[in-house]
């Protein structure tokens, strides 16, 4: 039979009332002559409860011991889905990452999936189950231990199980109605895509928009998954969502097609290093080891031999890259006069597969900002983006102004 991939997200699996919801929907896949698999996330907000419970035991935790306490909440309501499935006559059964076995590497709160396989899973299929409820977010690293994937991860093992199965679709149900210009939430203007290419896509999720996690978009351009982004809320089943799909299945394209914010960043400036040959090398190696994930880099103009290295990473690394850096200096690899971390910034990026054709977006972007009296700390571009660190407390009028600015609102 076909099988069919169905995630329900965070807010789509809240409550027991919302868990039957989500049921509903599968049932009406079933009853189509679909085998599904569902994907579920943990109920909402437990993620970050049991995140908040580590770091409060252990503020540089063990990621092993991490990945433990925070992979459970998808346990529960993987039970509880396959239950509530079960309550309705639709054969179903759970599978927590280990006993698929979803095998992933081991760098532990961000592992990569290596392998599914599907055996055991299709063996029930075979039996006569309909659908298999996977636990998101987990696997299994080389060493037998748990592993998660990253916040946001399930939308990784939803892709990564519809490319296993060779899924007709993967539909990643959430708590809005498919992929938006910018995250409807702050900007009521943001409007809601048809359809939105692959590599736009995980652009927009790798600065911040975090509808989809990055790995599940690229995972979907690999292995040409189709991807799906609708409502779990709207009575319709059928409601078209958004879709995520080459570049060249997409008929009318704007310059920039998103804009996309981080508000969990934060600035680290390292005061008066020696500007000398292999001085990145020593400040980005320990912060590299020490996991920390460094984004945008800025080398100031030296003066008499002495410079200022200023980067970003994420705001629940700052006390990681410190001791690493102190670490660095003490063992007299590096030497600095201070160390500045400023957790007041936030990044905001505008995206569009169009900019490689066509220049004027940063200098229309920087006008925009200037016009607001937004400064700008940091900026870095590439290809098909363009980002800026700027004080936090502009973010939300800087995105809405910048969809004004790219007239997302009324594009086609
Ligand atoms: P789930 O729990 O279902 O995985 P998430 O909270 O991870 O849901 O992702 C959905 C959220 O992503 C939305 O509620 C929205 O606030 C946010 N979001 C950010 N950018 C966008 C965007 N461009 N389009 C749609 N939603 C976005
Ligand atoms: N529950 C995990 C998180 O909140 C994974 C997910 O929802 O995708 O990050
Ligand atoms: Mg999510």
């Amino acid at each position: 039979m076909p099988v069919l991939v169905m995630k329900f997200g965070g807010t789509s699996v809240a409550t027991l009332d919302r868990i039957r919801r989500a049921a509903k929907r599968v049932g009406v896949e079933v009853a189509k002559g679909y085998d599904v698999i569902v994907i579920v996330s943990a109920m909402s907000g437990k993620t970050n409860e049991l995140v908040n419970l580590v770091e409060e035991t252990s503020p540089l935790f063990d990621a092993r011991e991490y990945d433990a306490v925070v992979s459970s909440g998808e346990n529960v309501t993987a039970g509880l889905m396959a239950l509530t499935l079960q309550e309705m006559d639709v054969p179903a059964r759970s599978w927590q990452g280990w006993q698929v076995p979803l095998r992933t590497s081991s760098a532990h709160s961000a592992a990569r999936i290596e392998d599914i396989p599907p055996d055991n899973i299709n063996a029930k299929f075979a039996e006569g189950m309909r659908v298999a409820v996977v636990a998101g977010f987990q696997g299994i690293s080389p060493e037998g231990r748990i592993t998660t994937l990253g916040r946001g991860g399930s939308d990784t093992t939803a892709v990564a199980f519809a490319a296993a199965f060779g899924a007709e679709r993967c539909d990643i149900y959430t708590d809005v109605d498919g992929i938006y210009t910018t995250d409807p939430r702050i900007a009521d203007k943001a409007r809601k895509l048809d359809r939105i290419a692959f590599e736009e896509m995980l652009e927009l999720a790798s600065l911040g928009a975090k509808v989809l996690q990055t790995r599940s978009v690229e995972l979907a351009m690999r292995y040409n998954v189709k991807l799906r982004v609708l409502s779990s809320f709207e009575e319709q089943s059928d409601a078209a969502g958004t879709l995520v799909c080459s570049e060249e299945e997409i008929m009318e394209s704007n310059v920039v097609n998103g804009i996309a914010y981080s508000r969990d960043e934060a600035k680290m400036t390292l005061v008066s290093v020696a500007d000398r040959p292999g001085i990145a090398a020593a400040i980005f190696g320990p912060l590299s080891d020490a996991g920390v994930n460094v984004d945008m880099i800025v080398q100031n103009i030296s003066e008499e031999g002495r410079t200022d290295m200023t980067f970003s990473c994420p705001t629940n690394q700052v006390a990681r890259a410190e001791k690493a850096l102190q670490d660095a200096k003490a063992a007299g690899q590096i030497n600095y006069h201070d160390l500045i971390a400023d957790t007041d910034v936030a990044k905001v990026s505008a995206v569009g597969i169009g900019m490689r054709s066509q220049s004027g977006v940063a200098s229309k972007m920087f006008r925009t900002l200037s016009d607001e009296g937004i400064n700008i700390k940091v900026i870095a571009t590439s290809e098909i983006k363009i980002s800026v660190l700027i004080d936090r407390k502009y973010m939300e009028l800087a995105v809405q102004s910048l969809h004004d600015a790219f007239e997302l609102e009324g594009a086609a």
